[in-house]
C-alpha cells in the first residue's frame, strides 16, 4: 500500500519520538544493568560454597517504572509524552521542581527526525524500518559510550548481524561479500591500531566495543565505506577532544570515547552516503 509522501515522514517521525523516549530508558538503564550483572558474577565466583543469595530487586528496561531521581516521584503517563511533557512541565519534575535534563527531549527529537528522514527517503517500507532500527541503535550507542565509555555487546553485536542479514536479503543494496569484508576489515583495522598504540605507548586508545561498532558499520555500508567513516570520526573526534581539553572539561584519565564519533559518521553515511563524506574532505 503506497503511503502519501508527506504521511510517511509524519508517521515514522511520531514513531521516532516514542522510540526516542524508550531509548532514554535504554541509555540510562542498560549500563546499570550491566554493572549489576558484573557484581552478581563477582559475587557468584566468591561464594563458592553456595551461600544464600541476597534477593535482588528486579531492574530491567521495563521494571521499575520511571521515577524522578531527586524525589522518587513516579512519572505518570501524561508526564511521559515525548517532548510535549518536557515543554509542558518546563523541564522540571512536577513534584519537587528539580530540573530534568534537556537531553531527554533532545534524544526524542533527534530520533524523531532520523525516523522522519527514513520515512521521507523510503516511505513506509521494510527499508525504512530497517534504517530506523539502525538509527535507533546508533543513537543509543553514542549516548551510552559518551556517558560511560561502554559500547554494550547487547547492541553492537545484533547491529552487526542485522547488517549482514540485511545485506544477504538485499535490503541494504550492499553485496554480501562487501558487507562481510566490511565487518572483517572494520574489526581488524581498529584491532591493529589498538595493539600498535598499546605496544608503542603502553596506553589503551580505545576499546573492543569500538572494533565491534566499526565492524557493524562495515556490514551496513560495505568495506568501501570504512575509510570515509574512520576519516570523519577521527577528524571530528580530534576537534572535539581538543575543544574539551581547552575548556578544561576533560574527564579523569583524559579519555574521550571514540564511539560517539563513529556513530555520528555512521548516521552521516546513512543520510548522505559514504561518498559524500569523502567529497567533504576533497577526496
Ligand atoms: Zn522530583
Amino acid at each position: 500500500m503506497p503511503v502519501d509522501a508527506t504521511l510517511a515522514p509524519a508517521l515514522l517521525g511520531l514513531l521516532g519520538l516514542l522510540v526516542g523516549s524508550f531509548l532514554n530508558v535504554v541509555i540510562h538503564r542498560l549500563p546499570r544493568m550491566m554493572e549489576r550483572q558484573w557484581a552478581r558474577d563477582c559475587a557468584d565466583m566468591q561464594s563458592d560454597n553456595g551461600a544464600a543469595e541476597a534477593p535482588v530487586e528486579r531492574y530491567n528496561l521495563m521494571v521499575p517504572r520511571s521515577a524522578c531521581p531527586h524525589c522518587g516521584h513516579t512519572i505518570r503517563w501524561f508526564e511521559n509524552i515525548p517532548v510535549v511533557s518536557y515543554a509542558f512541565l518546563r523541564g522540571r519534575c512536577s513534584a519537587c521542581r528539580a530540573p530534568i535534563s534537556a537531553r531527554y527531549p533532545g534524544v526524542e527529537l533527534f530520533t524523531g527526525l532520523l525516523f522522519a528522514w527514513c520515512g521521507w527517503q523510503w516511505g513506509v517500507t521494510v527499508q525504512a524500518f530497517l534504517w530506523c532500527g539502525f538509527a535507533a541503535a546508533i543513537v543509543a550507542l553514542a549516548a551510552i559510550d559518551w556517558d560511560t565509555t561502554l559500547l554494550p555487546d547487547d547492541i553492537t553485536l545484533p547491529l552487526l548481524w542485522a547488517g549482514l542479514l540485511a545485506s544477504a536479503l538485499a535490503w541494504t543494496g550492499v553485496p554480501l561479500s562487501d558487507a562481510v569484508w566490511g565487518a572483517v576489515g572494520g574489526y581488524l583495522s581498529l584491532w591493529l591500531v589498538y595493539w600498535a598504540f598499546k605496544l608503542l605507548t603502553g596506553k589503551e586508545g580505545m576499546g573492543y566495543g569500538d572494533f565491534k561498532l566499526f565492524a557493524a558499520l562495515g556490514a551496513w555500508f560495505g568495506w568501501q565505506a570504512l575509510v570515509p567513516i574512520i576519516l570523519m570520526s577521527s577528524v571530528i573526534g580530534a576537534v572535539v577532544g581538543i575543544g574539551i581539553k581547552l575548556i578544561g572539561q576533560l574527564r579523569e584519565g583524559g579519555y574521550v570515547p571514540f564511539g560517539p564519533f563513529l556513530a555520528l559518521a555512521g548516521l552521516t553515511a546513512m543520510v548522505f552516503g559514504p561518498g559524500a563524506i569523502l567529497a567533504v574532505f576533497g577526496l
